[in-house]
């Protein structure tokens, strides 16, 4: 396993946003505003890893048409 070594410093994770995926549907942003916004390319980034709980940036990983979003947690690969 890979170390993590750059993680949030509330919710400890990491969130990784695959910009050739995204197609800027916005489901990310509407699940969890204050995590993620949509840059001036129309693709998704993340603004704060720590705004909103970790269950709620995986649901909106989840809902993510295109699984662009990956979240990282220190013992490893918490979604996909
Ligand atoms: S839900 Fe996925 S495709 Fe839609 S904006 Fe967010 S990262 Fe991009």
């Amino acid at each position: 396993m890979t170390p993590v070594t750059e993680v949030s410093g509330t919710n400890r994770i990491r969130i990784d946003v695959d910009r050739e995926l995204c197609i800027g549907s916005g489901d990310c942003v509407d699940s969890a505003p204050d995590v993620f916004q949509l840059d001036d390319e129309g693709k998704a980034v993340v603004v704060d890893p720590d705004g909103a709980p970790v269950d709620d940036i995986v649901d909106a990983a989840r809902n993510c048409p295109v699984t662009a979003i990956s979240v990282t947690g220190e013992e490893g690969e918490i979604y996909p």
